[in-house]
């Protein structure tokens, strides 16, 4: 069935009578994920979230569409790590200008950035972008953060630990390797204090700091635990595009 708030599964038949509100874009990153979760990974579950979340508001009946996945993202740690892609910030700024004006263009003045990937940041890009778009409302969401991850996982991790490999065992099961083959994503802590409790902080040369790419024991995943987080972001997502596909953005604070 075509998903018609879907730009890459719908076609100008519906779109020309449609009258789209918000946009959601999401942007991932192409990298190794321990030994045995795609390196994929970052799209799969960025697609993923848009899409269900987007689903369900489109259901409540907010017009919104999701554009097609950015596959590349910031991944300036993992230089030496073969075959982990890197968009340079400065290109994902001239990257998201250039949807942007598209969006501005034709009347579709509300974007939602759906961010799944911890490299890519993108405040300073939004505020910079923002004074070029003065009409348009621009946000930024970012799946990981939406609920609590400890009360879903045992020992969630940061990188293709046991969050993101019950996520692919619910998403994608046949992507993902067998046990066996599972790495304990161990990591290697700063001897400065300082960067391990975040107050200050350097890039992380990847390779220094984990043997198999991952940062978190996968050893507790579990499609259950992937299936029952992922239904709780998307509902939170889909209200977060009901309440700004309704919103007045011209009148946003009370
Ligand atoms: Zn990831």
């Amino acid at each position: 069935m075509i998903r018609p708030y879907i730009l890459s599964e719908t076609n100008w038949n519906h779109l020309k009578d449609e009258n789209i509100n918000l946009a959601i874009l999401p942007w991932g990153a192409t990298e190794a994920h321990n030994f045995h979760l795609p390196y994929g990974t970052d799209n799969i579950e960025g697609t993923a979230f848009a899409e269900e979340a987007a689903g369900i508001a489109w259901e409540k009946g907010a017009k919104v569409i999701v554009l097609p996945t950015i596959p590349y993202g910031v991944n300036t740690g993992q230089k030496d790590i073969y075959l982990d892609m890197n968009m340079s910030p400065s290109t994902q700024m001239a990257v998201l200008k250039d949807l942007l004006t598209v969006l501005n263009r034709q009347g579709i003045m509300k974007f939602m950035l759906l961010n799944s990937h911890g490299g890519n940041n993108w405040k300073s890009i939004v505020r910079e972008l923002g004074l070029e778009f003065p009409d348009m409302f621009l946000c930024v969401a970012e799946w990981y953060k939406v609920v609590d991850r400890n009360d879903y996982f045992d020992e969630p991790g940061d990188h293709a630990g046991e969050l993101e490999t019950s996520l692919l065992l619910s998403l994608r099961p046949e992507l993902v390797l067998a046990k066996e083959e599972w790495g304990d994503g161990k990591d290697k802590k700063n001897k400065i204090d300082a960067f391990n409790k975040g107050w200050a902080w350097t890039e992380r040369p990847w390779s220094n700091i984990s043997s198999d790419t991952g940062v978190g024991n996968p050893s507790k995943a579990s499609s259950e635990k992937g299936h029952r987080y992922f239904k709780d972001v998307c509902d939170n997502l889909a209200n977060l595009m009901c309440d700004i596909a309704s919103a007045d953005i011209k009148n946003l604070y009370e």
